[in-house]
């Protein structure tokens, strides 16, 4: 089965984790702030705190911002669940924004409206969460700017976008989002197996969230001067830890991520051109996008044969994403099918087809072959 995304694994990835394994840490060494420190190298964020997930990473960014009973967050309804569960976790009432109809990535147009009979309202959000679909940046700066104008604070969702740039920052780097969310579960761009992490340009956040990421323990001056074995809880926590072992695979698999963009940024290129004649919609080239995914539009009514006629070829095509306001736990808190018809459309035509660096030229041209037969107009 050729699947729609894969991870990569060199000699060298199983040579870091081996060495972790005879090594005298297995958690708490010194291989997650090494992963911690490249991924700030990388980025150019000044913090960052690795965690054992992505969803991880999501709860105390909005732990970090207080997010709590009574609050409301808003993200959009073309992401994986993690992305408003975060906020529930933490009490909030949650709301989406639709997207897109070309990228699947929050529609600016639409927040601006929403915030705008919101504040009529008087129940603005606390923190707004935009998604960067695919690996496609969303529009930050005017997303930052409704941002100071309406007083709310962004988590960026970058799970798909490490690598991705935005006026020629690396995501991650950039004043506009609070936060920074990455995952790196094996579909992603690099893998640590599980695991996540958050940037941030704030060292009150980042002290936060480090603590949080522990039971809310931390361990100052004030503690050792009590003696070297004394640590205090200040708030209620998680054990939210990455293991060395998972962060040594994390920080292996950063060192090869500019491949791995090379590689996806090619194969998204070369989609293109071979797509051209098929009656699909492909999304707008991108050379600032990572290529987490490569999503097309089909025929709605067609969607399910063409995707059922490439899984018995062999093909693991997905389907990004089932619109989270329409998931049974979410409809059970009021919404309902028509609330977002731009996500809902999307979903409806939407197969993400193989993506991954060490998918091969012939591959891909075959799996074109493939398509070709269930996505043409005689079916
Ligand atoms: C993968 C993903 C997550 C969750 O990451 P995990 O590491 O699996 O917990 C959150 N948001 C989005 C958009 C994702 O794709």
């Amino acid at each position: 089965m050729i699947p729609y995304g894969r991870q990569s694994i060199a000699p060298e990835d199983i040579e870091a984790v081996v060495a972790v394994l005879r090594s005298d840490f297995l958690t708490q060494g010194p291989a997650v702030p090494a992963f911690e420190q490249g991924l700030c190298d990388y980025t150019g964020a000044p913090h960052a705190v690795a965690l054992n997930s992505g969803t991880s990473a999501l709860h105390v960014a909005c732990m970090a911002l207080d997010v709590q009973e009574g609050d409301v967050v808003w993200t959009v309804p073309n992401t994986f669940v993690a992305s408003a569960n975060c906020a529930r976790y933490c009490g909030a009432e949650v709301d989406f924004v639709d997207v897109e109809a070309d990228t699947g990535n929050l529609c600016v147009e639409v927040l601006r409206e929403k915030l705008e009979t919101a504040e009529r309202a008087g129940r603005l959000p606390k923190v707004v969460i935009p998604v960067h679909f695919a690996g496609r940046p969303c529009a930050m700066p005017q997303i930052h700017a409704l941002g100071e104008r309406y007083g709310f604070r962004i988590i960026e969702d970058a799970s798909h976008a490490l690598g991705a740039t935005l006026g020629g920052e690396r995501i991650g780097n950039a004043p506009w989002a609070d936060v920074t969310v990455l995952s790196f579960h094996p579909v992603k761009m690099i893998t640590s197996a599980e695991g996540g992490a958050v940037l941030t340009r704030d060292a009150a956040l980042a002290e936060r969230m480090s603590a949080l990421r522990t039971h809310g323990i931390v361990k100052g001056s004030e503690q050792l001067a009590e003696g070297g074995w004394c640590y205090a809880q200040l708030e209620l926590g998680y054990n939210y830890r990455l293991s060395d072992v998972h962060a040594a695979l994390g920080l292996s698999q950063l060192q090869r991520l500019d491949g791995f963009l090379e590689r996806r940024r090619e194969l998204a290129r070369r989609y293109g051109e071979l797509l051209a004649d098929l009656p699909v919609k492909c999304p707008p080239p991108s050379e600032a996008c990572s290529w987490h995914l490569y999503r097309i539009g089909v025929d709605a009514a067609k969607r399910k044969h063409i995707y059922e006629a490439l899984r018995e070829r062999g093909y693991g095509v997905q389907v990004h994403y089932i619109p989270v306001h329409l998931q049974p736990y979410y409809r059970a808190l009021g919404f309902k099918s028509g609330d977002f018809p731009v996500a809902e459309r999307f979903y409806a035509e939407g197969l993400s087809i193989p993506l991954f660096p060490d998918l091969t030229d012939g591959e891909q041209a075959q799996f074109i072959q493939a398509l070709v037969g269930p996505a043409g107009p005689e079916h």
